[in-house]
């Protein structure tokens, strides 16, 4: 295949897992016929991010442009796109592809298409090289990965939506949590902060797990029912044996056996949170009680664009802050430190 002809924007690239992102210009290709141009307004900053320009995860490809909770205009289609037209305001999340024909894309489950290929961190099968996200000011994706933001909220609040959104309501959608059950969710960042606000809106009682004490206020505004900070062992031992669920958003080393023990039997603990090194899973938790712990990744493009929706509905967007592209390095730095109210957006003007 010949490659396409491309064009520059301007981005925000690291080198190496021990350099800043820096300044870049990288390139896109111009839209084919299934393709949607699109002119980045906002990108949230996801732990996976920090991840992934720091190589934790061993599979980064440098230069490395993060970004995956991408909003922006859509500025020019392919003669064969039907569903976005110029002017359009849109969402691009972690996926920009998958093969389109195997059974999990056939039934919406692209993020398990053997051939999925992510936002950044996958391969770029039209101009070589990884593919590259959406600390830039452009991105060209296929049709079929392009999502319609909802009319009525802040695109700089809904950015996030795109990948904590639907990280987070996939698994309490897949396990129908809901009205009469007792669910957690562990760790107020980017992920908990929006699996407090779905679980409160699909009925639950939730209870909200925490390293900081100082976030038990905002927990509560968000939705929480109650508050358990996780270090205090008396307050986890008052929960023993009582969830029906826990979501478990935390980006690094934990103890993830004090979380199984406070599932009732049957009790399922479903790992969403990431971190680079393997979790310790004693056995006698997982037995007694036959409690299962599973893991969850995004969601697929259907659901996608029905949690957007149920987000329109339900007036439910992040709570942000937002951040010019410069002071990337300093927003990991304080996500490391849990200092997140309670998701970075990066306002793409200040690229220009
Ligand atoms: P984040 O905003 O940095 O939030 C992580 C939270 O975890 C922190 O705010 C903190 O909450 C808690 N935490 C941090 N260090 C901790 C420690 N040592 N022990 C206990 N708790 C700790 O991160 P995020 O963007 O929500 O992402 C969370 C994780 O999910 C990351 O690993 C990310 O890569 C992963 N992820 C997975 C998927 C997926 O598809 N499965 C999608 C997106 C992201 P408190 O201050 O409340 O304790
Ligand atoms: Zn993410
Ligand atoms: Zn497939």
């Amino acid at each position: 295949m010949s490659k396409p002809r491309a064009y520059s924007v301007k981005a925000y690239s690291t080198t190496s897992a021990q350099s800043p992102l820096a300044a870049a210009t990288i390139s896109r290709r111009e839209p084919g016929d299934g393709d949607v141009r699109i002119d980045i307004l906002y990108c949230g900053v996801c732990h996976s991010d920090l991840h992934y320009a720091r190589n934790e995860w061993n599979f980064t490809q440098y230069p490395a442009v993060p970004g995956h909770e991408i909003v922006g205009r859509v500025t020019a289609v392919g003669s064969g796109v039907k569903k976005f037209k110029a002017g359009d305001l849109v969402g691009v999340g972690c996926l920009v592809d998958s093969c389109r024909t195997c059974p999990d894309c056939r039934s919406g489950l692209e993020q398990f298409c053997a051939e999925m290929n992510m936002t950044y961190g996958g391969t770029d099968k039209f101009l070589g090289g990884g593919t590259l996200g959406g600390y830039s000011q452009g991105i060209v994706v296929r049709e079929e990965f392009v999502l319609r933001m909802p009319a009525n909220l802040n695109p700089a609040a809904a950015a996030p939506l795109l990948c904590a959104g639907i990280t987070t309501y996939s698994p309490l959608r897949h396990w129908k949590v809901g009205p009469g059950q007792k669910v957690g969710i562990v760790g107020l960042g980017g992920l908990g902060h929006m699996g407090v606000k779905f679980a409160r809106a699909f009925g639950a009682h939730v209870v909200l797990f925490t390293t900081s004490p100082g976030k038990t206020a905002d927990a509560l505004r968000l939705g929480a029912h109650e508050v358990v900070v996780s270090k205090d062992e008396a307050q986890m031992a008052a929960h023993a044996g009582s969830f029906d669920f826990i979501l478990d958003a935390v980006s690094a080393q934990h103890d993830i056996n004090a979380y199984l023990n406070l599932l009732k039997r049957d009790g399922n603990l479903v790992l969403v949170g990431a971190p680079e090194k393997p979790l310790a899973v004693a056995a006698f938790p997982l037995l007694f009680r036959r409690r299962s712990f599973s893991g969850s990744l995004i969601g697929g493009l259907p659901e996608t664009q029905e949690m957007l929706d149920f987000c329109g509905q339900h007036n439910i967007t992040c709570d942000i802050e937002m951040i010019r592209m410069d002071q990337i390095n300093e927003a990991y730095e304080r996500m490391l430190k849990s200092d997140v109210k309670y998701r970075f957006v990066i306002d793409m003007t200040s690229l220009k």
